[in-house]
């Protein structure tokens, strides 16, 4: 057992800190009101190479470990979270394909990733489907000529008004079937060059094999409103046997193996955010004087401080155990992986919160960082499996 970092996730450290110190931190206030789509710092990541982790290394994909991959979100995320979500949905869109592809679907499916900055999405969640993945009524139907075609819609969907991929998840046969596929459709690629901005738009795209998408407004939401959030509908979609990943009855096991993966991936997400909170408390509270001293130094100021930071140091415990846990691919990696992600978006929202109490009447106006990270920090004990179901599946599994 070491926590040190070994030489490559030093360098992976001290690229994505340049990255978000450079790029990031001094426009994230003006970038966040403009709401514009961050391609730019898209595009340098990927670059740099932080974009894309899970890519296998025989398609020119760097293969980042789970534990290098999480340090890489968590940097990013010290940045945006809005940013860091919208990268990390390539991941949490490809891994399906890295870990159940064949060698044909994972060239077909992840050489573009690796070729050009591009994005993906992961299609799961439905208006009626949130937590309960299993009421999903999107469904594919085979055709006589042996391929299938998909209809139904998904809500909530990262990246979706910028994707170059859809991963989808739906039932098989009909929309009340106990299986469920998981099925990739690539469309036209789509660079910063082809939709910059989608402001309020929709967007439509013909399916090359057939049938089409339509994409709805991307969502105005109350936090991390950087990455792109938009319900994401299906019609007539034509699906290529090839297009289906691993066995068409097996989708409910890919979802486990991808949460499995994703979710100390929000854990990071949570990190991040919560010892950006942190540090930007600690920049104010030093420099603000009442009752004659700095707020830092009054004690029950001084001990809240001191809880955040316990706060952020037991999430990164609880993050590198669920990480080590899944690259050792242990059976009781998925309880872990629940616990990363209540531990560290519990974090997230304490510290966000309380250091905005810390920041005063300041913390509530748009000029300080502070109130964006609490508007932030709501969605990390949401996305991924809401905080009761993490808690229902260390409950079953301890039981
Ligand atoms: C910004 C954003 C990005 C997202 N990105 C994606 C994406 O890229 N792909 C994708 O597929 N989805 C995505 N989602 C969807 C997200 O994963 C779901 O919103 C989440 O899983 C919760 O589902 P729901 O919103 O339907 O809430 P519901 O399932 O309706 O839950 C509402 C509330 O009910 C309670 N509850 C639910 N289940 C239980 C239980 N078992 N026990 C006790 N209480 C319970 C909880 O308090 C919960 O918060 C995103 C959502 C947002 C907001």
């Amino acid at each position: 057992m070491d926590f040190r970092l070994n030489e490559n996730q030093s360098l992976y450290v001290d690229t994505v800190r340049k990255l978000v110190k450079n790029e990031i931190t001094p426009h994230i206030l003006e970038m966040e009101k403009a709401h514009a789509f961050p391609w730019g710092i898209i595009g340098k990541a990927w670059e740099m190479g932080v974009l894309n982790l899970c890519i296998p290394e025989s398609i020119k994909g760097f293969e980042i470990d789970v534990i290098s991959s999480a340090i890489i979100i968590e940097e990013l995320s010290f940045g945006d979270t809005g940013i860091s979500t919208s990268a990390m949905c390539n991941d949490l869109a490809n891994v399906v394909i890295s870990q159940h592809g064949t060698k044909e679907q994972q060239e077909k499916f992840l050489r573009p990733f690796a070729e050009r900055p591009l994005l993906a999405s992961f299609c799961l969640t439905e208006p009626g489907a949130g937590s309960d993945n299993s009421l999903m009524t999107s469904f594919i139907c085979k055709r006589d000529d042996g391929s299938y075609v998909l209809n139904g819609s998904k809500c909530f969907i990262t990246n979706s008004s910028y994707a170059s991929q859809y991963t989808v998840l739906c039932k098989v046969g009909k929309p009340t079937s106990n299986f469920m596929a998981c099925v990739v459709i690539p469309v036209d690629p789509v660079t910063a060059s082809d939709i910059p901005d989608i402001k309020s738009n929709t967007r439509e795209i013909k399916v090359p094999t057939g049938g089409r998408i339509v994409v709805g407004k991307p969502e105005d939401k109350l936090g991390q409103r950087l990455s792109n959030t938009a319900s994401v509908t299906f019609e007539d979609v034509v699906i290529l046997p090839e297009q289906i990943i691993g066995d068409r009855r097996f989708g409910f096991k890919y979802i486990v193996d991808v949460l499995d993966y994703a979710r100390p991936m929000v854990a990071a997400i949570g990190l991040g955010l919560a010892r950006r909170a942190l540090a930007v408390t600690l920049d104010y509270t030093r420099e603000r004087k009442q009752f004659g001293q700095r707020i830092c130094d009054l004690p029950v100021a001084r001990e809240t401080i001191t809880t955040m930071w316990k706060k952020v140091e037991l999430a990164r415990l609880a993050l590198f155990r669920a990480a080590c846990k899944i690259e050792e691919k242990a059976k009781d990696a998925g309880i872990y992986a629940s616990l990363a992600k209540n531990t560290a978006a519990e974090a997230a929202i304490f510290c966000a919160t309380e250091g905005l109490h810390l920041h005063g009447g300041y913390g509530f106006t748009t000029e300080y960082e502070i109130s964006k990270l609490a508007r932030d920090a709501h969605i990390i004990d949401i996305y991924e499996g809401v905080r009761e179901v993490q808690n229902m599946i260390i409950g079953r599994e301890i039981v």
